[in-house]
């Protein structure tokens, strides 16, 4: 094998790309570009009846979404192409009539009744899950049971026919897993797979490895589901004479559940209300349409870097990064054996971190505010409110009285903390605010400490009143931000407001 990298992502267009595909596709984006290779996108649509309108596209501007850029693929130039599988019919046509003539494959010519009656008499003799292998095959229609002229003539009757991989007896197949380390299998285990149908198509194993092959891959980076189909693969690489060049194979661990009793699938995202998809996936069989992360609000760094963590970690407690700071830090080496699992909170936590890191100019773009005031005071409301924000919609909930006095008060709040005292306080601490001409954050401090030292009370005596009348809430960011922002003529106004509508405080007190 050449040192040279060359990863490829190699989805089936049946549908969605599922947030599990997106981790393999980024696990190759990151190892092709740390290593200075090429990540390739190649469609494996031989499976017709499973193909979907769609999807295609879809693969594509999920990952454009996410920022993973290929540099070979259906949709760019390369040399390797083409890069859907369906239009590469004749190679594999060529390639199945070698392992034909070389006695790796053989042609059957079993009928679905009898493959389905060979089952049924296995499992009546105790076998448990009955495979077309080097036994079975003894007893059933293929050019290694019939006679020469017998297997022509059904060709050039057109017969429909499959052809399957001659696997032999009693071997070992090994190889080294970048993740898991030494992997062995015995061929007794492994059944005799079908490669190509008489409609003229190959099956995934077979497409998949002949590409890998002709593609110049380097190292084949997918998910774990497809370990058990690694020795076929192997073997296969023996047999068209291949050895040499063969990729490295890395099987990544499972995403699974919250619960962590089952791979995470799109039902968990239904039952506990997360998305599964990166992007809006339309359905055009049954009209329907499920929001990815992207509609929900997610950005696309803490998607990313969400994904990154479920099977990956640096080593050291670094949680938040970049896709270029993941190219610099990523590695296989690095990448864990069992299953992570996928935790929305902390999904969550990952997008309000992303947003935290963006200018408060980068977060205006993205927020429709009330139309009435200057770009410097959103800007300042945009810095006021960024810690207390999830996505870029938290923006106009966390910030209404920033804009027009409070139309209700919360009534929690007013239960708990409006009392005779609160407002008695309230009422001397407007009177100090009435003399006073400098609304500084500072000088508004100062004199809301003094207040308090001068009274002999504590923070929570008197804020709360303050921060209700002010903004109708119990919680927010600091008061004396808030007070700077909306100015003394507003400020004042407002607590006249409130104790007119909340009254004096003896109802609750
Ligand atoms: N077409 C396979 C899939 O849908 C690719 C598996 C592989 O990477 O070998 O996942």
């Amino acid at each position: 094998m050449s040192n040279h990298v060359r990863v490829r992502f190699a989805p089936s267009p049946t549908g969605p790309l599922h947030m599990g595909g997106v981790r393999t596709a980024l696990y190759n984006y990151l190892f092709a570009v740390k290593n200075g290779g090429e990540f390739i996108l190649r469609i494996e649509d031989t499976d017709q009846s499973r193909y979907v309108q769609g999807a295609e596209d879809y693969i594509l501007n999920s990952l454009n979404w996410c920022g993973l850029k290929f540099n070979e693929g259906p949709h760019l130039n390369g040399d390797y192409g083409p890069y859907r599988q369906s239009e590469r019919r004749e190679i594999y046509k060529s390639h199945i009539t070698k392992l034909i003539e070389s006695g790796y494959a053989y042609y059957a010519f079993d009928s679905e009744k009898e493959l389905d009656q060979m089952r049924t008499d296995l499992k009546q003799a105790g076998v448990q899950s009955p495979q077309y292998n080097q036994i079975t095959r003894l007893n059933m229609k293929n050019s290694l049971t019939l006679n020469d002229e017998e297997v022509k003539n059904r060709l050039m009757n057109n017969e429909s026919y499959v052809v399957r991989i001659n696997m032999p007896r009693n071997q070992v197949i090994k190889f080294k897993d970048k993740i898991r380390g030494w992997v062995s299998f015995n061929t007794n285990n492994l059944d005799d797979k079908v490669l190509f149908k008489s409609d003229g198509m190959p099956t995934y194993h077979l497409a998949n490895v002949i590409d890998d092959h002709l593609m110049k891959i380097s190292h084949v980076i997918r998910g774990e589901e497809w370990l058990p189909s690694a020795p076929l693969h192997i073997f296969l690489y023996q047999c068209f004479g291949w050895e040499r060049d063969m990729p490295e194979f890395a099987h990544l661990p499972l995403i699974l559940n919250p619960e962590g009793d089952g791979k995470l699938s799109k039902r968990d995202g239904d039952r506990l209300g997360f998305p599964i998809f990166p992007i809006i996936w339309n359905n055009s069989e049954n009209y329907t349409a499920t929001e990815g992360y992207k509609e929900k609000g997610f950005l696309k760094e803490a998607f990313v870097n969400m994904l990154v963590f479920l099977g990956w970690n640096p080593g050291n407690t670094k949680e938040i990064y970049s896709l270029e700071e993941l190219v610099d830090d990523f590695s296989l080496e690095r990448v864990g054996k069992s299953g992570s699992r996928y935790n929305f909170e902390k999904t969550k936590w990952f997008n309000q971190q992303h947003l935290r890191l963006k200018s408060a100019k980068q977060i205006l773009k993205n927020i429709k505010f009330p139309e009435n005031k200057e770009e410097d005071y959103l800007l300042k409301v945009v810095d006021l409110v960024k810690e207390r924000c999830v996505f870029y919609k938290d923006f106009l909930n966390e910030s209404t009285y920033l804009f027009s006095p409070p139309e209700s008060y919360e009534k929690e709040a007013v239960q708990k903390k409006w009392s005779t005292e609160s407002v008695s306080h309230l009422l001397s601490i407007k009177t100090k605010l009435s003399l006073c001409d400098d609304f500084s954050k500072e000088n508004l401090e100062i004199i809301f400490k003094n207040y308090l030292k001068s009274s002999n009370i504590g923070f929570g005596k008197a804020m709360p009143g303050l921060r209700i009348s002010i903004t109708g809430r119990m919680q927010g960011p600091s008061m004396f931000s808030i007070m700077n922002l909306l100015g003394k003529d507003e400020v004042l106004a407002r607590i006249e407001k409130a104790i007119k509508e909340l009254g004096n405080g003896e109802d609750n007190s």
